[in-house]
């Protein structure tokens, strides 16, 4: 049989980074609450959730270049994402091992951009510099790469240690997380009923951590959150990335859509290239990693990081949630009682600590203060 979970105050779906940070602030606020994961593999390294499968970029703001952002958020809404971002990334530093610095590669037409890229980062408050080819290629011990953006508020981490830290710290702080726990419906009545094969439970609030599997269990959801795969090449440990002779390496291009980190064992993880197939991914569910996408991956190593190539080269990949304005729901969805920590597509490392942060004041009572455009009534009437 089973174990039964016990009742409690906050019941958080999904124990993937947002739901694992969700967790940690509710517990050691003194909230009773329990993390419930439908993978029987949740909160440990073999793990299927995209925090697992993730690169580990701690990137300020997005992948994207901040003169991209202020022209899709304009210039004031950029600044206040950027500060989120920045608080976010300063509260994931306290909990986790994390190195500070991080690079943003210039590819073919992207190039011309970065001066713009510069000057439009220091309008908004975000300190960085040009690196030349030369800086970037030496870096990274790649050939062939464009120069790069050097943005010091960035961080890397490795997310398997990152998450084993959060999940540690979550129990240690009383809150108790439960794997192969699928939810299957959540009723919402006096309490709240989540009904799972094993057996109901009962809490007072929700906080939806689920990320894309989301819309199944709450139709507010539905075309607003949706499935993107991400795969990923990894390498098998090579002597010239050892840890020892250079530190952890990483950095991404292509506005983001290229990336790439050495592991602390010194293989080498690429990951990006959705545009190698016309629908970029998008509403796929399988980890299985697309042959398209996965030659264009491989293309890519071969030609910037050759000497990583040569080994076995492993590939998979991780399933992301995205909403419908590429911005995280973070906050009460209408109705009240159900909260939303989820939707932070590529960005869940740099994003997902203040989002927690928030979610947790609210559920403490405080009124967060913090952009309405991450609000999930923005979304209202879609
Ligand atoms: C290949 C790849 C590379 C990436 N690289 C980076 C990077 O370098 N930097 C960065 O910031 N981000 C990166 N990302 C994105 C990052 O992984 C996500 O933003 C982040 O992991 C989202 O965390 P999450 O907790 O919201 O979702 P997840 O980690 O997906 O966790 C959701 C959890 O919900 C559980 N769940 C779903 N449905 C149910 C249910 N019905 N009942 C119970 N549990 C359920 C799942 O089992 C899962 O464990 C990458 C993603 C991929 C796939």
């Amino acid at each position: 049989m089973p174990e039964a979970i016990p009742a409690c105050d906050v019941a958080v779906i999904g124990g993937g980074l947002s739901g694992l940070l969700c967790a940690l602030y509710l517990a050691r606020a003194g909230v009773r609450v329990s993390v419930l994961d439908a993978d029987p593999m949740a909160f440990g390294p073999h793990a299927s959730s995209a925090s697992v499968a993730s690169l580990g970029l701690v990137q300020l703001g997005t992948a994207e270049h901040p003169h991209r952002l202020a022209h899709a958020l304009g210039l004031d809404r950029a600044k206040q994402y950027l500060s989120f971002s920045q608080r976010s990334i300063a509260l994931l530093a306290q909990e986790v091992p994390m190195q500070r610095g991080g690079l943003r590669v210039g590819i073919g037409a992207e190039i011309g951009e970065l001066e713009e890229a510069v000057t439009v980062s220091e309008a908004l408050g975000v300190e960085n510099s040009l690196w030349t080819q030369d800086q970037v290629s030496q870096s990274q011990g790649s050939v062939g790469l464009g120069p790069g953006r050097y943005v010091p508020m960035d961080g890397r981490l490795d997310p398997v240690q990152a998450l084993a830290a959060l999940a540690e710290k979550a129990r240690a702080a009383g809150a108790h997380l439960w794997a192969g726990r699928r939810v299957q419906a959540v009723e919402v009545n006096d309490s709240i009923t989540l009904r799972m094969e094993q057996g109901d439970t009962q809490c007072e609030l929700l906080v939806y951590a689920a990320s894309w599997g989301l819309p199944a269990l709450d139709a507010w959801f539905s075309g607003k959150l949706y499935p993107v795969r991400a795969a990923v090449l990894q390498t098998e440990p090579a002597a010239h990335r050892r840890p020892s002779r250079s530190p952890l390496q990483g950095a991404s291009a292509q506005y983001g859509y290229l990336s790439w980190q050495s592991t602390p064992v010194g293989g080498l993880r690429v990951s990006g290239a959705r545009w190698a197939t016309p629908h970029m991914e998008t509403g796929e569910t399988e980890r299985r990693p697309n042959p398209k996408v996965q030659a264009a991956l491989q293309g890519f190593l071969q030609k910037t990081f050759a000497q990583d190539a040569q080994g076995v080269v492993t590939a998979s990949a991780g399933i992301q949630g995205y909403t419908c304005d590429n911005l995280p729901l973070v906050g009460p969805l209408p109705g009240g009682r159900r909260v939303a920590c989820s939707g932070f597509a590529d960005t869940g490392w740099s994003l997902a600590a203040a989002a927690a942060e928030i979610v947790t004041q609210g559920i403490l009572g405080e009124r967060p203060d913090y952009p309405d455009f991450l609000k999930p009534q923005r979304l209202v009437g879609i």
